[in-house]
C-alpha cells in the first residue's frame, strides 16, 4: 500500500491506518505524513519534504 500523503510505498507491518468519521481509510508512513494529511490538511503537492523525495527517487 502507499502513503496517502507522500505517495511513498509502505512496507508490510510498518506506517499507520487512519479511518476517518465518514469511513475513508488514509494509510501513513510516518508520523508526519499522518500530521500533515489530518491536522495541517496540507496538499502533498505543495509540500516542500514531499516534492524533493520524488525528484532524489527518479535519479
Ligand atoms: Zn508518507
Amino acid at each position: 500500500m502507499k502513503c496517502s500523503f507522500c505517495k511513498n510505498e509502505i512496507e508490510k507491518g510498518t506506517g499507520k491506518m487512519y479511518v476517518k468519521a465518514d469511513g475513508k481509510i488514509f494509510y501513513f508512513c510516518s508520523r508526519r505524513c499522518e500530521k500533515n494529511l489530518l491536522k495541517l490538511k496540507r496538499d502533498p503537492t505543495r509540500v516542500k519534504w514531499v516534492v524533493k523525495k520524488k525528484v532524489t527517487s527518479k535519479k
